[in-house]
């Protein structure tokens, strides 16, 4: 029989209302999980629980919530055939593509799901969320991090919440579904396709200064001069279309070129969700190319700010560091 680990973080799955609005409630989720008939159907499989002290709303998750959940998988990595991680879904795309490149070599399902609806209220989404999360698990032939959510399996490090209200609430603009959940769960995916080729390993991240910068019609760049220049190690710039910024400002080009020759790496990626980033096009991203942005592709920003914390966690230069941002290492970039 397989096995696998539930492990809850927090979120509107295990919630309850409180005075100051939902918060998570550990004998309440317990409670609730236990409650699910499928779970103990004889086609489910066998699992254990792992709850995190404290819960959290995912708005208050970062690098030290990453690390926790990568390093909780780790140790247990060869006691289970499989990993799902509830989680809120504020952002839940960021700690799934955190941890899609934290567990290197990964070869086993890690699949995030939660809920728009805790499992305690009537028509929770919770219950099949988990209980097909668990049946991909099982399943094993996803190996990598997955996102499922509202009957539809996403990679990992390719999702981003796009509805705060809608039962399905992610999506993946720029890569297939892995697998989709109606009467059968249907891979899309040839699961071979997602072979490691090195050994399991964890990398947990370093609290880098990381920072994502949006651009807008008249933004005034020289506001951002210092926070660029001296402050952020990796900054990830939410530009329009196919990678285009605001031309006219001279600040702009002595900020970028500052910031690169004091380390800093520059990511361009577009603030279309759909459709990739191709600096040089136009007259209007050739700031960019001149100072030796890298292109962020069709990645999401989830993806690119998650990736610029596992290359510098990993002690790489900035040259090396570039290079990797606009390489393909876990399937977030089309190439
Ligand atoms: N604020 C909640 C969270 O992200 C929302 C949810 O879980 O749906 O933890």
């Amino acid at each position: 029989m397989k096995k696998i680990c539930l492990i809850y973080t927090g979120g509107t799955v295990g919630m309850v209302k409180s005075e100051e609005g939902y918060v998570p409630d550990s004998a309440r989720f317990a409670a609730e999980l236990a409650a699910i008939p499928d779970l103990h159907s004889p086609d489910a499989p066998a699992y254990d629980v792992v709850v995190f002290d404290p819960l959290l709303d995912s708005s208050d998750m970062a690098v030290h919530e990453w690390n926790k959940i990568g390093s909780a998988i780790a140790e247990r990595y060869d006691n289970y055939d499989g990993f799902v991680v509830l989680h809120g879904t504020d952002t839940m795309a960021y700690s799934a593509s955190a941890l899609s490149f934290m567990l290197e070599g990964l070869a086993k399902p890690v699949i995030f799901t939660g809920a728009q609806i805790p499992l305690y209220e009537m028509r929770s989404d919770g219950r099949d969320n988990i209980v097909t999360a668990m049946m991909i698990a099982a399943e094993g032939r996803v190996r990598e991090v997955g996102l499922y959510f509202g009957g539809k399996l996403l990679r990992g490090c390719r999702a981003t919440k796009s509805s705060s209200d809608a039962l399905e609430a992610f999506e993946s603009p720029n890569a297939p579904l892995l697998a989709e959940a109606g009467i059968r769960i249907r891979y899309l995916q040839d699961p071979d396709g997602t072979l490691p080729k090195s050994p399991f390993r964890f990398q947990p991240f370093a609290d880098v200064p990381i920072g994502v910068i949006k651009v807008f019609p008249g933004i005034q760049f020289e506001f951002f001069e210092q926070v660029m220049t001296d402050k952020l190690k990796g900054v990830v710039l939410e530009t329009f279309g196919t990678g285009n910024v605001p031309s006219s400002q001279k600040a702009l080009l002595h900020i970028i070129a500052k910031a690169h020759k004091s380390g800093s790496v520059i990511v361009a990626r577009s603030q279309c969700a759909q459709g990739q980033v191709s600096l040089g096009t136009y007259a209007t991203s050739r700031a960019l190319v001149d100072i030796g942005a890298a292109n962020g592709g069709d990645m999401t920003t989830e993806a690119a700010l998650t990736k610029l914390y596992y290359l510098f966690s990993k002690g790489l230069d900035v040259s090396q560091i570039k290079k990797l941002v606009e390489k393909n290492l876990r399937g977030e970039l089309s190439e």
